[in-house]
């Protein structure tokens, strides 16, 4: 704690994935002889630096950048970039690490790490953006290379900052270096399937749990937070394997839509137009919109946090059990709170964590990094069936390990083990390094 003062996301994230690995350091003393676990919690590298840009009215604005390589044992540093004004080191260290057992878990040869700013994209012009992802990515190319650290995605960096980054990339590097991003478009060395694999995935890997106890989708009662990348297509997926949405949110509060949430009519308001989620409600008569209290007081069979950290706590926990609750996936990035995940164990409410079941996005990416090194593009069919095969195998593993660390139907010590111990096996490897 005080090497890292006032970090507490990466505390909590730290302090999670610890608690599963007593068994581990009990089984493997030469991961202790090693201080795999004093070495895994210190990124190789921390990168901080300035982006002055000029806004439409031409004045200087500053903001922070912010690019942290935690781990390159199993391949080049690989995670997203955020950019919300909440950004500090703490939250980029938090996803960091998370990122490690996370790339590690998907079984691809991609390291771990994750950068962003406490730039604020919302309200901003298109010039505007453009502007500050060039003077981001000027400092940014020095770091990153297809061998070394590719960046990508995540809240409030969609395809258009993508855009303008590898845009500014290839300017400054003269080189139509497609393996130096990930979340690409299409026409520009991106992927199938990469936006909606998140979302998808996250439903892929919960429809495992399910079928795992003789369930499914169909005729399931869903609440999905967010409505951003993640949400949206997570909402798809449910819809198509028969469960109904019917709520969904952003930071200006929630809607419900009893008859299942119309994902063209969502998308169209936050993916094209940049709205806010109750411009829904003028447009679906019968749906509703609150601005106060928690979408997770709206009673379901299955909650998917899509959205941010910590933004389903202790009290969200206990309403959701008791409206009869049975399974919750993260596909956000530590949407639920210690003191949460604590009410699911003793309530009986299967959960399932980030760094496991919102994989899909970074095992994509990898699928991405492969198409552009052999400078070949895979059909949709072909990239989801890949991606299908690929959530299957990250619950199977967590399922096996949990078992084996006899802590069966345990998806935080399954993932958090699993996770560990191939990352903890390259480092053994590799030396000290
Ligand atoms: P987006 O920016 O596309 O969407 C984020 C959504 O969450 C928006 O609806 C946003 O509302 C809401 N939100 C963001 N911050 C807050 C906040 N502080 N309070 C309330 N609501 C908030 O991001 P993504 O969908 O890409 O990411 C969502 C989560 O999934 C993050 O935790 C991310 O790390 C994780 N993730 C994303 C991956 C990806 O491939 N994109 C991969 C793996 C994990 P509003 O529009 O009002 O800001």
């Amino acid at each position: 704690l005080h090497r890292n003062p006032g970090e507490s996301e990466f505390h909590q994230a730290v302090f999670e994935v610890l608690e599963s690995l007593g068994p581990v350091v009990t089984k493997r003393p030469d991961y202790v002889d090693a201080a795999i676990l004093r070495r895994i919690v210190e990124p190789e590298r921390q990168i901080i630096f300035r982006v002055p840009w000029v806004d439409d009215d031409s004045n200087v604005q500053i903001n922070r950048g912010f690019r942290v390589q935690f781990n390159s044992a199993l391949g080049p540093f690989k995670g997203g970039l955020r950019f919300h004004p909440s950004v500090y080191l703490g939250i980029v260290k938090f996803l960091g690490f998370e990122q490690i057992f996370k790339n590690s878990l998907t079984g691809m040869p991609i390291g771990g790490g994750k950068g962003g700013s406490d730039f604020d994209p919302k309200g901003k012009s298109d010039a505007e953006v453009m502007r500050f992802c060039q003077s981001f990515m000027t400092e940014l190319s020095s770091h990153i290379g297809q061998y070394t650290d590719v960046p990508a995605g995540d809240i409030g960096v969609g395809g258009r900052e993508l855009g303008y980054l590898f845009g500014q990339y290839k300017r400054l590097t003269n080189a139509y270096e497609s393996g130096v991003l990930t979340g690409k478009g299409l026409t520009w060395g991106g992927s199938q399937v990469r936006k909606e694999a998140t979302g998808y995935g996250t439903i892929y890997f919960l429809d495992e749990v399910l079928h795992a106890r003789g369930e499914s989708f169909e005729g399931k009662r869903v609440v999905v937070s967010g409505s951003g990348n993640v949400a949206i297509y997570a909402i798809e997926k449910v819809q198509q394997l028969g469960g109904t949405v019917v709520a969904c949110s952003d930071s200006s509060g929630y809607i419900v839509d009893e008859a299942g949430i119309d994902v063209e009519l969502l998308r169209d308001i936050k993916e094209v137009r940049r709205g806010r989620i109750d411009e829904y409600v003028e447009r679906r008569p019968g749906a509703s919109f609150t601005a106060e209290g928690s979408i997770w007081s709206v009673p379901c069979d299955i909650a998917v946090p899509c959205a941010t950290q910590n933004e389903l706590d202790e009290d969200h926990a206990t309403t959701l059990a008791a409206n009869g609750c049975t399974l919750v996936g993260e596909g956000a990035n530590m949407p639920a709170t210690q003191g949460a995940v604590r009410v699911f164990a003793s309530a009986g409410v299967t959960f399932a964590p980030g760094k496991a079941v919102n994989a899909g996005g970074v095992a994509t990416s990898a699928l991405e990094m492969q198409q552009n090194a052999s400078r070949d593009s895979w059909t949709f069919e072909h990239t989801d069936e890949r991606l299908e095969d690929i959530m299957k195998g990250i619950h199977d593993r967590c399922a096996e390990t949990a078992e084996e660390y006899g802590r069966p139907g345990d998806y935080v010590a399954g993932a958090n083990i699993a996770g560990f111990n191939r990352v903890a096996d390259a480092m053994l490897a590799l030396g000290v390094i």
